[in-house]
């Protein structure tokens, strides 16, 4: 067993099934879905296909959803499209530990003039849903708040979030790109307006992911061009990657009850191992309301890049936070929001399994940690 895979939250090893879909319309079934003519309808009807596929994932219908570029692309669109759409509103409310696709644009959006409020959490990655509900007036174009947090995978309660904003009029974009196919999600009976989902988070290929748009709301397409994806989202469909996220879906949707136990099990066994093998490392997050895969541990007193490239060396791959952020020596903003104390923040490290990850891959792991582990402790100037 060599390299172990450890980092499912930056993304995901493509399902053998999805390359098996994407083949063909790689290699003989190219025609364009604008094409009048066979072969391009094929790829039209593939594309339908595939719709259906993503919007039975989240219980949607599939006119509701509008492919895109990957998460970033349905976040910004979202965002971006909604405030095009009802330009009289000049605020927008998010969360501290959003992903930067939604953050950064929200700080860039603040720069150019408008009202932005930030929702903080508390120290286990928990939303205030007070300072939430009271954030929201009647200026407020849209509210952004994230289902599931990719580096502490704390869950928020986005049927309470949806429900306040839907009281307060509010219209919600929920970024699932975490959730989606770790947990169960149906948009039908919760008022949720918009919501990003990315291929390559669930086995599938990277560079295309979808936004839900509930039917009725209201959207401007930020791109111009031709007349694809309902005018929403112009240009020639990515079809080998769109094929891909329908086979990718629909598998999720089949491996979902089995893969949340297993997966679930396999994670607390790697998180128990861990903490009992090193006193001084802590989870970080609020572990009863977690994504199944996820784990968040912080080692006081180390550096998390020297145990990643440690881990790396032995053959572990895993993540400190985001992988946007990796580089900087700066504990993520996650870490941050939830107030870690800097001797702990350092040194928090991502651990995220998927549907693939075996018990022998987790006890392997925790055999090779205590060398890295010892060996950078020896090293830390104050352990
Ligand atoms: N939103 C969240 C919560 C994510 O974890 C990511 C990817 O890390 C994204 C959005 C961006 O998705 P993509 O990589 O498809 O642009």
């Amino acid at each position: 067993m060599d390299r172990i895979y450890l980092d499912n939250n930056a993304t995901t090893r493509p399902a053998p099934e999805v390359v098996e879909a994407m083949l063909p319309i790689l290699r003989e079934d190219y025609g364009n879905p604008s094409s009048i003519h066979s072969l391009g309808q094929h790829a039209q009807h593939a594309i339908e296909e595939a719709r259906h596929r993503v919007a039975t994932l989240i219980g949607a219908d599939a006119r509701e959803i509008v492919f895109t570029s990957g998460g970033t692309e349905a976040d910004n669109l979202a965002i971006l499209g909604t405030l095009a759409a009802r330009s009289a509103k000049r605020h927008v409310v998010t969360t501290a530990v959003e992903h930067s696709a939604v953050l950064s644009l929200c700080e860039r959006l603040a720069k150019q003039g408008l009202r932005v409020t930030i929702i903080g959490v508390d120290r286990l990655g928990r939303l205030d849903l007070d300072a939430f509900a009271a954030a929201l007036d009647d200026d407020t174009a849209i509210a952004s708040v994230m289902y599931a947090n990719n580096e502490s995978g704390v869950i928020f309660p986005i049927e309470r979030v949806a429900a306040i904003a839907a009281e307060k009029g509010v219209p919600l974009h929920v970024d699932a790109v975490q959730a989606a196919s770790k947990l169960p999600i149906d948009v039908r009976p919760v008022p949720i307006q918009l919501m990003s989902l990315s291929a390559h988070k669930l086995h599938g290929p990277k560079g295309v992911g979808a936004l839900y748009v509930r039917r009725g709301t209201r959207l401007r397409g930020q791109q111009v061009g031709g007349h694809q994806e309902r005018d929403i989202r112009p240009g020639t469909e990515n079809v080998p990657g769109i094929i891909g996220f329908g086979a990718a879906a629909e598998l999720a949707l089949r491996e979902l009850p089995a893969m949340q136990s297993r997966v679930a099990a396999l994670r607390d066994r790697l998180e128990t191992g861990l903490l009992e093998r090193f006193p001084f490392s802590h989870v970080l997050g609020d572990r009863s309301v977690r994504l199944p895969n996820t784990t968040f541990v912080g080692f006081e007193a180390l550096e998390a890049e020297a145990v990643l490239i440690a881990m790396s060396e032995a053959g572990l791959c895993a993540s400190s936070g985001s992988a946007c952020s990796s580089g900087s020596l700066e504990p993520s903003h996650v870490v941050r929001a939830m107030g870690v104390e800097d001797r702990i923040a350092h040194g928090a490290i991502r651990l995220s399994l998927s549907r693939y990850s075996t018990r022998e891959e987790i006890d392997e792991t925790l055999q090779r940690m205590p060398a890295i582990i010892s060996r950078l402790r020896a090293l830390a100037p104050n352990p």
